[in-house]
């Protein structure tokens, strides 16, 4: 695996790739990679012959500074994960080669980032993207890889690609969970035995919630039950669960309202902030 820290010299070893025929897949990520991350790869690796992993943590989305200070940091084994997953280019610069001087660039997706994420979350989408934005021109990829565990994430970047025209092809791909059902997320490395066990109240509430919503239980009604599974734990907290029509997501009452409805739920074990979702 190729190696870079700086942008010129991954820049022209991309350019010489494409020249000579090759295309590009993009899959970014800010590291403490998992089997999540992995099935981006592979997606990647099935479609195009050179395949580049970022591994950055972009501190402009965080809005929280200790989140940002514990977030895991894990790069000599993520080195080791995308060697055996055959990644043929890893891309992971520091902060002074990512922003050289303070970035006053700010974005707004009007109601895409005022919802959900966006409302506890002020000026995360903005950062992710900007940091997007960067490495999209950096790499300037035929195809790039996020994942549906974070829709919202998604749709705005969806958005973002086609409002600048940067002409490639995005992908969604399919959440991976543990056996039991937990999404799997570089935050689950900082929940610890008992938490560990407990942070699955969200799966367990969003799978109640969908059961639910097909027999026509009233949202509200569904909402408070969900609010109850994941509180049942004095650790386990919720901090919401909408039902959204998954191309906009506006808020609907029923899943008769969207061709494409989604469930998004996000909450707190103890200190760690998890999401996740479920389409119907
Ligand atoms: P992150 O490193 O958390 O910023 O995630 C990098 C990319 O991996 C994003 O596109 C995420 O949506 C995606 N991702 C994170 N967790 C999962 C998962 N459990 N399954 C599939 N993709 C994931």
């Amino acid at each position: 695996m190729h190696i870079f820290k700086d942008v010129e010299p991954l820049k022209s070893f991309l350019k010489d790739k494409r020249l000579k025929g090759n295309t590009i897949g993009l899959v970014p990520t800010m590291g403490a990679l998992h089997d999540g991350h992995l099935a981006l790869l592979r997606s990647s690796k099935q479609q195009n012959s050179v395949t580049v992993c970022s591994i950055y943590i972009n501190p402009t989305q965080f809005n929280n500074a200790s989140d940002l200070e514990k977030y895991p940091r894990t790069l000599d084994s993520d080195i080791s994960l995308l060697e055996n997953a055959s990644c043929d280019v890893l891309f992971c610069p520091d902060n002074h080669t990512m922003y050289e001087e303070k970035s006053i660039v700010q974005f707004d997706f009007g109601y895409l980032d005022k919802v959900m994420e966006g409302s506890f979350r002020p000026g995360h989408f903005s950062g992710v993207a900007l940091v997007v934005s960067k490495l999209f021109n950096i790499v300037l990829p035929d195809n790039a890889y996020f994942g549906q565990k974070d829709w919202q994430q998604y749709t705005i970047i969806r958005q973002l690609v086609k409002e600048l025209k940067f002409g490639f092809n995005l992908h969604a791909v399919t959440t991976t969970r543990e056996s039991d059902g937990l999404a799997l997320s570089s935050r689950n490395k900082r929940l610890e035995g008992a938490q560990r066990q407990k942070a699955i109240v969200f799966y367990e509430g969003l799978i109640t919630a969908k059961a639910l919503l097909i027999d026509r239980e009233p949202l509200s009604e569904v909402k408070a039950t969900v609010k109850r599974i994941v509180e049942k734990h004095p650790e386990t907290r919720l901090e919401y669960i909408e039902l959204v029509d998954s191309q906009n997501l506006k808020g609907i009452y029923n899943v008769d309202e969207a061709d494409q409805p989604i469930l998004c739920i996000a909450g707190y074990v103890d200190e760690v902030r998890l999401i996740d979702n479920m389409f119907l």
